[in-house]
């Protein structure tokens, strides 16, 4: 990255640097971790590169779907190249397992199999702490319309349906994970941000052990040690993936 770049915006995980082209963006991904609206803060060696690196083979692999991202090019392991969007401040997660929140809120049992997606709609504000929005709550907010929060939803359904299909395929459960998209250039919605151990939940199919399967940011909430080489493990397992789809 060249020294000159402008750095546009420093989050807890990435920096966003302009590039020579207004439509362009380069995002450098850190090792910085945080937690709990980053009340809990650390760093995971390598983080960085993992994320960068997973977060470019799935997006690339979601764009070959048909699912419209911001992914161009991953120029190096920690920088990706990406289309500049106006992010839309909503964090779309999608669930196929109870797990976190949703036990904590619900009283579901921690691994219940949940009987369709679910498709929650989160506020994008720390300093709100990122609160769960109810229906009429999104449109009292206005924040897009509501034809295209209805269109949000349509592609986090596509991409949770590609996205389990993929994981299972590297043998790991694709219990919830989170989307952020945004409007490009030409006033189109597509797909933002990252998808990364940071961002999903992953359970090692090969592990029935409840705290050794975790592969992802739940072992540096809770502390479970070994993260370094859980996110190894997906990276490995997703890479691998990927050249063998290539090569078939
Ligand atoms: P946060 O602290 O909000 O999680 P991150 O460090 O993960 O932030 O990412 C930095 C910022 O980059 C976030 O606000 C994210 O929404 C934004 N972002 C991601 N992709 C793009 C993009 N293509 N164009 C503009 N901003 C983006
Ligand atoms: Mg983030």
């Amino acid at each position: 990255m060249s020294t000159s770049a402008q750095k546009l915006y420093e989050g807890k995980a990435k920096i966003v640097y302009a590039t020579e082209k207004e439509q362009e963006y380069l995002t450098y991904f850190k090792d910085d971790a945080t937690a709990f609206n980053a009340q809990k803060k650390g760093t995971i060696v390598g983080k960085g590169e993992i994320n960068c690196t997973v977060s470019s083979a799935l997006l690339k692999w979601l764009e070959s779907k048909g699912i419209p991202t911001h992914f161009i090019d991953q120029p190096s392991s920690r920088e990706m190249l990406v289309k500049a969007v106006k992010i839309i401040p909503l964090e779309v997660v999608v669930r196929n397992i109870a797990a976190g929140s949703l036990c904590k809120q619900t009283g579901l049992n921690q691994g219940e199999k949940l009987p369709f997606p679910l498709v929650e709609f989160y506020l994008k504000n720390d300093e709100l702490g990122d609160p769960l929005l109810t229906c009429d709550r999104l449109s009292i907010l206005n924040i897009i319309p509501s034809e295209q929060i209805e269109q949000l939803k349509q592609y986090a359904l596509q991409i949770n349906q590609h996205l389990q299909e993929f994981f299972q395929s590297c043998q790991i459960t694709l219990v919830d994970f989170k989307l952020e998209f945004g409007f490009d250039s030409e006033n189109n919605i597509i797909l933002a941000d990252e998808i990364s151990p940071d961002t999903c939940r992953l359970w090692d199919e090969l592990e029935q052990d409840k705290q050794k399967r975790v592969l992802d940011k739940d072992r540096f909430r809770q502390d479970l040690g070994k993260i370094e080489s859980a996110y190894q493990e997906v990276q490995q397992r997703v890479l691998t993936q990927i050249e063998k789809l290539k090569n078939s």
